[in-house]
């Protein structure tokens, strides 16, 4: 039976679920509160996990056109001690990461979304949720309402307002440390593809992300603790060089600090994703910090078991089979992100040291250098499960079914 559904939020979760939504015959509204398509956000890396869905969405040739193949993460500190070398191949031939500028791959989920039937409204904020007999109502910001649908998609972001309209019980945790990020060209000290970091204690850390082939983009990451004031730009660029003396022809393209956007992370945990006709995806439901870059992969995931789930079965057992089938692989990146982000982010120096004798050792046995690899490409649902392959999960997605993310 077609549905009335409103999504709240067009970041990756509410397109990606409206896709494969409207594609499935249901009335979809997509309701986002910036005014218009904004070219913001930082690049992310994304995941097989992540591509298997594209797939499954019939996107992945439209997004490896504007992205930039990774082949894997490299990691030293500053005296030059590799911390982490790993590679998708060492997991499978021909897996590998995606550098992805974001409003690129906004782009193509919005273009497949219009083309798929689905409505896009700008600029609605919604701030309330009610359920009536009729349905389930949203109220925007600025008055009025939207509704009723027979189900409402919460989809608007680790801050969410609507989470806790849901009545369903979260915690949501600030980490101290975020990052400051900045997009720009891409100079040939930095391979394009590799994830490349440095670090120094736990209080220094640097990313270098390559972002799309077409403008050969990179994006620096720069971790800074939240409740200290910016330093002047001068002073910035000297700490960074410091670490990375390789950035000097990249760093030129900073002018003023105004250039570097401040991303802070959140840890939401929620015993369960679903409601009385409301489900709650990505970050919304269980944002991490993105120190295993795994939140758009995720974001993706979700939107797919959800709309899988939907087609097979009734409203309410559709939704609870949901939260069913990502507890496992969202529980443990939510488990491995929250034990790992202090080693490379925090003011606890000690597990720098740690970080730094065990991390090299962790490397030279085979099982655990494999372990590390599956963890990075998404593919982990627990200390000794993971999710089948991706080349399975392709032929699971094409003869309709996703057991791959979740059995019942
Ligand atoms: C610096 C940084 C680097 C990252 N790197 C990676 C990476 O390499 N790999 C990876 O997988 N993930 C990464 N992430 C995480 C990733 O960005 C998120 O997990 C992902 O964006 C979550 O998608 P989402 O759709 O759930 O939410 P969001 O992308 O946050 O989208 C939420 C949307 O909802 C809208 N909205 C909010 N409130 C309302 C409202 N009340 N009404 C209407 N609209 C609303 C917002 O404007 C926004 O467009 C990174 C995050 C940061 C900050």
């Amino acid at each position: 039976m077609p549905y009335r559904i409103a999504i709240v939020g067009s970041g990756t979760a509410g397109p990606a679920a409206g896709i494969l939504l409207a594609r499935g015959g249901h009335e979809v509204t997509l309701f986002e509160r910036a005014e218009k398509e904004l070219a913001v956000g930082a690049g992310f890396l994304l995941q097989p996990t992540g591509l298997a869905v594209l797939r499954e969405l019939g996107l992945e040739d439209e997004v490896l056109a504007v992205t930039q193949k990774i082949e894997g993460l490299y990691c030293e500190t500053k005296k030059g001690k590799v911390l982490l070398d790993l590679e998708y191949e060492d997991l499978q031939r021909e897996l590998f990461g995606l550098g992805t500028h974001r409003p690129s791959f906004l782009a193509i989920l919005l273009k497949a979304f219009r083309e798929a039937g689905g409505e896009m409204r700008w600029g609605v904020e919604m701030t309330e949720m009610s359920l009536a007999k009729a349905g389930c109502f949203l109220k925007r910001s600025e008055g009025g309402k939207e509704g009723p649908f027979d189900l409402v998609l919460v989809c608007d972001g680790a801050r969410s307002h609507l989470r806790e309209q849901t009545g369903i019980s979260a915690r949501v945790d600030r980490y101290p440390w975020g990052a400051l990020w900045f997009i720009g060209k891409r100079t040939p000290e930095f391979d394009p593809g590799v994830l490349w970091q440095k670090v120094g204690s736990t209080r220094e850390l640097c990313g270098f992300l390559p972002t799309g082939t077409k403008d050969d983009l990179l994006s620096l990451f720069w971790s800074v603790p939240l409740d200290e004031p910016l330093p002047p730009m001068d002073e910035w660029k000297e700490k960074v060089l410091a670490l990375v003396p390789q950035a000097e022809d990249f760093l030129q393209q900073v002018q003023s600090m105004e250039q570097l956007q401040r991303a802070s992370y959140h840890d939401v945990r929620m015993k369960k994703w679903h409601g009385e006709r409301v489900a709650i995806l990505g970050d919304a439901a269980h944002a991490l910090s993105p120190q295993l870059g795994q939140g758009v992969n995720l974001a993706l995931v979700d939107a797919s078991v959800l709309a899988e789930c939907l087609s097979r079965y009734g409203l309410q057992e559709a939704l609870e089979t949901y939260t069913r089938r990502r507890k496992k692989h969202v529980g443990f990146y939510q488990f491995a992100t929250r034990w790992t982000t202090p080693f490379f982010q925090s003011d606890h120096k000690v597990l720098g040291k740690l970080r730094d004798l065990t991390f090299p050792l962790g490397m030279k046995i085979p099982y655990v250098r494999k372990e590390m690899v599956m963890t990075m490409a998404g593919m982990k649902t627990g200390a000794f499960s993971r999710l089948e392959s991706t080349g399975e999960a392709d032929e699971s997605s094409a003869r309709g079914g996703r057991e791959e993310f979740g059995k019942d």
